[in-house]
């Protein structure tokens, strides 16, 4: 297999599983000066008052969004909740291409679309450590109304139940924030160290 110069890391959880935080905490600026980077996505839904626009996602209205997609300007896009969301391929290509970590956030339709166009993609599934801490998160979040919480509990809920039939790599249980990340970059980390990851020329190097 060829080996990529970048690499795509997908990281799925549902809505309280810790991923946002585990994300922001992965890319420290000694991770962002080897290249470490976070795919911003696109979507129809309203920023929450702690979120800027490009910054988090760039946000769009439906009729642009439509019109990203077709000219086919995302590289998966999907329906989560009532809203649509896509990944933009031209960040992740020049990654691939020059080197660097895509950390990628989407849900498990995201993570199977982007397997399917990224074979090489490391695949990492968070999931909180019980029902009921999920339940306690998402009550503390504290930006959504009773019944949006419920459609991202039963949401979650579907999420983790299904999970295992995505092809995920990784399991990272986030009981605790600090664990979970080092466990997350380890992964990320000795990803490279797998055999067909090396690159032909390292291995001549090395074998001669
Ligand atoms: P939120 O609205 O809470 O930020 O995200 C809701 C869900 O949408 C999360 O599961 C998140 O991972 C997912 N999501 C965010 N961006 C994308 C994307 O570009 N593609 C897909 N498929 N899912 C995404």
């Amino acid at each position: 297999m060829a080996a990529t110069k970048g690499k795509i890391v997908i990281i799925s959880s549902p809505s309280g599983g810790g991923k946002t935080s585990i994300c922001r905490k992965l890319l420290t600026s000694s991770q962002k000066r080897k290249g470490w980077q976070f795919s911003v996505s696109y979507t129809t839904r309203r920023p929450r008052p702690n979120e800027r626009n490009k910054r988090e996602y760039h946000f769009v209205r439906d009729s642009d969004f439509e019109r990203l997609e077709k000219i086919n300007y995302f590289a998966e896009s999907a329906r989560v909740h009532i809203y649509r969301y896509g990944t933009p391929r031209g960040p992740i290509d020049r990654v691939i291409k020059g080197g660097g970590v895509m950390i990628l956030d989407v849900d498990v339709q995201g993570a199977k679309s982007i397997r399917e166009a990224y074979p090489d993609a490391i695949a990492i599934f968070i999931a909180p450590p019980s029902l009921a801490e999920l339940k306690r998160r998402l009550k503390g979040r504290g930006t959504e109304t009773a019944a949006q919480r419920r459609m991202r509990f039963m949401t979650a809920l579907k999420e983790l139940k299904q999970f295992r039939k995505y092809d995920f790599d990784y399991l990272v249980i986030n009981k605790d924030l600090a664990t979970a990340v080092s466990q997350v970059k380890a992964i990320i980390e000795s990803d490279s160290c797998r055999i067909e990851k090396i690159g032909k020329e390292q291995m001549k190097k090395i074998t001669g």
